[in-house]
């Protein structure tokens, strides 16, 4: 089947220019100012709405298990909701499975999740839990058999990595092609504040961010720099940075020619720690927590002068109804993590775009060409070359919604952003040349998302 869209306007991580696109075999075909479509080719009228590469969410945890609680969305529900919010590829986060397990037990596990499930394209970033001769020798396969060309490390949680442990990680994934991606928290320090704060009878919500203060993140981000200089001056990610102050450290290392990126989420942007004061404030636990209303202000000023690199979302779903049964009475107890893998880009698009904080490009950018050149996916994805990938969201900017619960499409049962309202919206995504959602619709199909196996990292151009 071939697609045409036709009178849209092109936007990549370049710049935008009104073009016709044409879809054919689950490639992009063409593109032109002016494309006549054959009897054959469905036509798409993309008026007065922006045409762009279909998002690329690296930061996703479908169906984890946390020990305590495992999430709800699902590798089908997960990427429907995806599809529904303009996008077309998710890079998941692999959890922790058995002590002492090897580095492909968690892979085989997740392509059985994933597999027949997911309805647009996905991948997994590997995940170190333990560190001997044996996992560190496994890396290269993982890399070069497996297509697993990043991985996470923890400083924080029960499996979290000693320095030591760390340093030869970062210098062997190095070696071996992949790019090192860390959660970044003190773990003593919060352990430590947990300890006082549960001791003197302070359980309630508000406490979950005073256990875990931005300076508990700021410090393991400045450790993670110096460490990764220290292994060789070897590529790093931070994933999920929630306040200024870490910014400035990540600030300092590029400035100085370090390979260094970080990625931010849209719950940092745009909801602040006084949502734990709400009577509904369990819906919100989620590490690192909600910070200051100020920290907000400090991460657009990133988003916009080109220091934070990606937007993720770190959707990882537990239903209030169960924060509500295990953390009423103790935040300890109730499952980390929020939905939002649906909202990232329509929220980016009307609070970067629409008011005009970014451009369209550097939309793109954050949400599709960087990901697709950090975590080896570039070319494929993230543009609107000829022969990439037909993954395409189109965005309506004079659309305004409210956002609902009662309509999206993830398996929860509630929205951390409900009631926002945006200025535009994604009124059609495609993935590899297939309409997988449209104007609110689920339209695609289980099973029609590949594995992509991912190219070893480099380091990304410009
Ligand atoms: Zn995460």
């Amino acid at each position: 089947m071939k697609r045409l869209i036709k009178n849209g306007i092109l936007v990549d991580a370049q710049g935008e220019s009104q073009q016709d696109i044409l879809l054919e075999n689950g490639l992009i075909q063409r593109v032109a100012p002016q494309i006549t479509p054959t009897p054959d080719t469905e036509v798409i009228d993309a008026s007065g709405m922006y045409v762009m590469p279909g998002g690329i969410d690296v930061h996703t945890h479908f169906n984890i298990d946390v020990g305590i609680a495992k999430s709800c969305d699902d590798f089908f529900t997960g990427t429907r909701a995806a599809a529904c919010g303009g996008t077309t590829t998710i890079v998941d986060h692999m959890g922790f499975g058995p002590k002492g397990c090897s580095l492909h037990h968690q892979l085989e596990v997740y392509h059985r999740d994933a597999v027949d499930k997911a309805v647009i394209d996905y991948s997994f970033h590997g995940v170190v839990q333990h560190v001997d001769d044996d996992i560190l020798h496994e890396m290269q396969s993982m890399v070069e058999e497996e297509g697993i060309s990043s991985f996470k490390l923890y400083l924080t949680y029960g499996y979290k990595l000693n320095d030591a442990d760390v340093l030869r990680s970062l210098k062997r994934l190095h070696e071996v092609g992949a790019l090192t991606t860390v959660h970044p928290e003190n773990d003593a320090a919060i352990a430590l504040r947990r300890s006082e704060l549960v001791a003197q009878g302070k359980k309630a919500p508000i406490y979950h961010a005073h256990s875990r203060p931005l300076e508990c993140e700021a410090e393991a981000i400045g450790r993670m720099i110096n460490l990764a200089q220290l292994a060789g001056n070897v590529p790093l990610y931070i994933v999920h940075l929630s306040n200024g102050l870490g910014l400035d450290y990540l600030r300092l290392a590029k400035k100085a020619g370090q390979p260094v990126w970080v990625e931010t989420c849209p719950q940092y942007l745009l909801l602040d720690m006084n949502h734990y004061l709400r009577e509904d404030g369990l819906k919100y636990v989620l590490s690192p927590p909600l910070r200051p209303h100020a920290e907000l202000d400090k991460l657009w000023v990133g988003i916009a002068d080109g220091s934070i690199d990606t937007v993720a979302t770190d959707h990882c779903t537990f239903p209030y109804s169960q924060r509500l049964d295990m953390g009423r009475d103790d935040f300890t107890r109730c499952p980390n993590g929020l939905p939002g893998v649906e909202n990232r880009m329509p929220l980016l698009f009307s609070e970067g775009v629409m008011c005009g904080r970014i451009t369209p490009s550097r939309f793109v950018e954050l949400t599709s060409a960087n990901p697709a050149k950090l975590f080896g996916m570039w070319p494929q994805k993230g543009n609107l070359n000829v022969g990439s990938d037909a993954d395409l969201v189109i965005f309506d900017p004079h659309a305004k919604v409210t956002i609902q619960h009662q309509d999206l499409h993830d398996n929860v049962d509630y929205s951390p952003y409900e009631g926002f309202h945006c200025q535009g919206w994604p009124v059609m995504t495609l993935s590899r040349g297939e309409v997988v959602a449209t104007q609110g619709k689920f339209t695609g199909k289980a099973g029609h998302g590949r594995f992509i196996r991912r190219k070893p990292f480099a380091y990304p151009e410009d």
